[in-house]
């Protein structure tokens, strides 16, 4: 992994660069570019700007890590209040919830995750969305996709992620290429050391092919979440050949980033889903887009540096 990626997560994780970066005047400004601001209402106007674009999204109530029971219920509340506010809104037809399992207690005990979890999709199934459980630090891959598992007695259609930078996607994604399925496919955000994970681009890249063919190929609705041009140029090439329909399979990205390329796709056609995080807690998010890229660093230097 590039050293300066490396430097970056760790500090993810650091209380001191955490109080200094959030009280940076600069600051401000980087997280407006990727966050759609603190509240359920800030992120419902942000939807609701990319649904009248021709976009679909998925939102993201930032917070993760929770070790603390209430916290766990602030957050499954947020989601219900959430949920309720896409219904009256008219937008859960086009907008689904992104849920990180620590969020709402895995680190505390899977049972309660998993019930808050339950509580969760069952007001999205109510409204007439989807749920997608985010994949986190490989250390909670197991668990996630157990509950995963549970999850989809009930509800088919909650989606999962898998990393192409884990050697072990290429095992995950086969048992999860058949029917009804809806796999998010990205490269990986988190730290991980090379024992579990390919350390090369290239080769999170082949990795990443690999499962999307593998995924194309099932049964299932395949979710491709990347900005790479190169790897949406040959994904673009592979749904062909797999004879796949536009509407059988969608290309996802984030708030903020290629918002361009984001609205060329759906011109063509193509679903697009944009990953909206919305919330108080952004330090770990903002740190894991500023890892992914020296220009997003850039930016940021220059923000705080204009104080
Ligand atoms: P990168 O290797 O970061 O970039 C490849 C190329 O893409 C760059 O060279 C550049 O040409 C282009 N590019 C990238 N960023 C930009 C930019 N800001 N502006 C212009 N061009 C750019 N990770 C997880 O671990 N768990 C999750 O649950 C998860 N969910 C995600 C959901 C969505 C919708 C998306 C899009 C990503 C998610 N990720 C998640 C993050 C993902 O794992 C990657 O860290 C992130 O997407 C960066 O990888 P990339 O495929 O875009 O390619």
């Amino acid at each position: 992994m590039n050293p300066l990626r490396s430097m970056i997560l760790a500090a993810a994780g650091n209380d001191t660069v955490r109080r200094l970066v959030a009280t940076a005047p600069g600051t401000r400004a980087v997280v407006d570019r990727f966050v759609a601001g603190e509240t359920v209402a800030d992120a419902v106007t942000a939807v609701g700007r990319l649904v009248d674009d021709g976009l679909f999204a998925t939102l993201d109530h930032l917070g993760e890590h929770t070790v603390d029971e209430a916290q766990a219920e602030h957050a499954v509340r947020t989601y219900l209040g959430l949920l309720d506010r896409l219904q009256e809104e008219g937008l859960s037809s086009r907008v689904e919830v992104s849920v990180k399992l620590s969020a709402v207690g895995l680190k505390l005990d899977e049972k309660l995750a998993l019930d808050n979890a339950f509580r969760i999709c069952a007001a999205a199934g109510q409204c007439g969305t989807t749920v997608t459980l985010d994949m986190e630090e490989h250390e909670t891959t197991d668990a996630t996709l157990r509950l995963l598992g549970e999850l989809r007695h009930t509800w088919p259609w909650v989606g999962a992620v898998l990393q192409s930078y884990l050697r072990r996607t290429e095992d995950d994604v086969a048992a999860l290429a058949g029917p009804d399925s809806r796999v998010r496919l990205c490269k990986g955000a988190y730290a991980a050391p090379a024992a579990v994970a390919y350390r090369r681009g290239h080769d999170v890249d082949l990795s990443y092919l690999w499962c999307a063919n593998r995924l194309l190929a099932g049964e299932g609705y395949p979710m491709f979440a990347t900005h790479d041009p190169r790897l949406i140029r040959i994904l673009g090439e592979r749904v062909r050949w797999y004879g796949r329909k536009q509407g059988s399979y969608e290309y996802q990205m984030l708030y903020g980033v290629r918002p361009a390329e984001q609205r060329r796709l759906a011109s063509e056609g193509e679903t697009v889903r944009v990953y909206v995080p919305f919330g108080e807690q952004w330090f770990g998010y903002l740190m894991r887009r500023l890892a992914e890229r020296p220009a997003n660093l850039g930016f940021f230097l220059r923000a705080l540096a204009s104080r």
